[in-house]
Formats: C-alpha cells, sequence, structure tokens
C-alpha cells in the first residue's frame, strides 16, 4: 500500500479537538510579532521568543514552541511503535514560520507561534484545498488526536499536511497551579503567571490575563508587595506567592 496515495477526506475526523482560535493564541500567548505579510517573518515578541526551541522530534529536526515540540515528540514516538513504516517516510515543510493564513490578510497562521507542524510524505506536499489527502496522513491523523492536536484535513479549505496543536489543549497549558517553590519574574509566561495575574485582579488589579510577565504585570505585584508590607522585589517567590494565596 502507497502512503502517498491520495484518498477523501475521511467522513469523521478530530472527533474531540478543535483547531486553536486566533483571538485563544492572542490571548494566551501574546502576538508573535506587530506585522505580518505572507512571508516567514521572525518572532519578535520577548516573551515568547525564549520559548522557541530547535530540536529533533524522531524522523527530523523542528523549531517551535517548547510545550509543542515536547509533544510532538511523543506523537512521533507513538507513530514509530504503530506505524513504523510511516515513521520512516516522515518528513516536515516546517513548524515556526510568522505569517498570515495562507490566502488571507488578516488571520494569523498558528505556525505563527510554533504549535502547527507541517508534514511530508517520501518528500511529498499533500496539495491544500483539493479534498483529498494522502492514506500515511489520514492513518497517523488519530495518534495527533489522542496527543491533542487538530489535524489540517478538517479546515474549511482543507490543508491536510497540517497539524496543530487543539484549542483545548493550548487552553490545558495555561490554566494549572503554580508550584509552591516557583519563583517567577519578568519574561516568564505560562500557566503560573497566568494564576499570578488572575489573583492580582481579584485582589483588584486590572492586568491583562494573558500569562505573561512583562512589566506591567511586574508593576503590579510591587505594588501588591508594597501594600503587604513585602520586600518589593517584583519577583514572585514563596513569600510572595503565598501572601497571593497561591502556595
Ligand atoms: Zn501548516
Amino acid at each position: 500500500m502507497s502512503l502517498t496515495r491520495l484518498i477523501p477526506i475521511p467522513a469523521v475526523i478530530n472527533p474531540g479537538v478543535g483547531p486553536a482560535r486566533q483571538a485563544t493564541m492572542l490571548q494566551l500567548l501574546g502576538s508573535p510579532r506587530h506585522t505580518y505579510d505572507r512571508e516567514c517573518q521572525a518572532v519578535t515578541n520577548v516573551t515568547l521568543k525564549p520559548h522557541m526551541m530547535t530540536s529533533s522530534v524522531g524522523p527530523f529536526r523542528v523549531t517551535g514552541f517548547d510545550k509543542a515540540v515536547a509533544s510532538l515528540t511523543k506523537v512521533m514516538s507513538e507513530i514509530s511503535v504503530e506505524r513504523p513504516d510511516i515513521y520512516e517516510s516522515l518528513g516536515t515543510a516546517g513548524m515556526l514560520c510568522a505569517r498570515f493564513v495562507r490566502g488571507s490578510e488578516v488571520s494569523i497562521s498558528n505556525h505563527s507561534w510554533g504549535t502547527a507542524v507541517d508534514l511530508t510524505l517520501d518528500g511529498n506536499l499533500d496539495q491544500r484545498g483539493d479534498g483529498l489527502c494522502q492514506q500515511g496522513l489520514a492513518d497517523i491523523a488519530p495518534i495527533f488526536n489522542r496527543h491533542g492536536w487538530f489535524w489540517g484535513a478538517g479546515f474549511r479549505t482543507e490543508d491536510a499536511m497540517h497539524f496543530e496543536v487543539a484549542e483545548d489543549t493550548i487552553r490545558s497549558w495555561f490554566s494549572g497551579e503554580p508550584h509552591a517553590a516557583q519563583i517567577l519574574s519578568l519574561g516568564d509566561r505560562g500557566p503560573d503567571v497566568l494564576a499570578v495575574q488572575t489573583k492580582l485582579n481579584a485582589l483588584g488589579f486590572t492586568l491583562i490575563l494573558d500569562g505573561a510577565f512583562g512589566r506591567g504585570t511586574m508593576a503590579q505585584v510591587m505594588a501588591f508587595q508594597r501594600a503587604k508590607g513585602l520586600p518589593v522585589d517584583g519577583v514572585v517567590g514563596p513569600t510572595t506567592a503565598a501572601v497571593l494565596g497561591l502556595a
């Protein structure tokens, strides 16, 4: 059986997973850049940039958002066990690429956050928008789904080579409780920062809940520390976390 044989998009795909919405990505991760066009450009957001990592995920190397790269590594490991034939054929047409969605001048591609990856089979790209997909992509889509990834064959304009971290998975990354011993400071981002911002706002502060520890968050942490008679360093260590009710 040829893995690159074109078949119709299966009738039932992406059970329980949906594409990550632009509003969610902007709210939880911030905008990777100020401006976008059709070509790949660099991420300029200083809180997002440190989370971009380059690593082998098994059959190929990618640059992407750290948690997405880690998840993709697990997906690939499972593919290597369940479908070693497909694993051997897999390549990539890229992960991180800050640009608009192809054909759009308003929608930011999820590749901009490094949470989407385009796959090739034996070096072949699946053609977007033809309503068909390579057999091998359909075969591994359920494995991606199980790990909280959405298959692009489900887009209005099908994009079967495209897999992205799903809406609920992105949200789950930002809904955790901080660990007692953790120290959060300027430049950190993620669920723990979001928890600090949520606590501060519950106390009357007015932070944008973006999970990014920027200068605004630091200033309001310092105001909180001043009000509570704590050392005013703008860092959320064990004491500040405890007084915030987080530890
Ligand atoms: Zn893509």
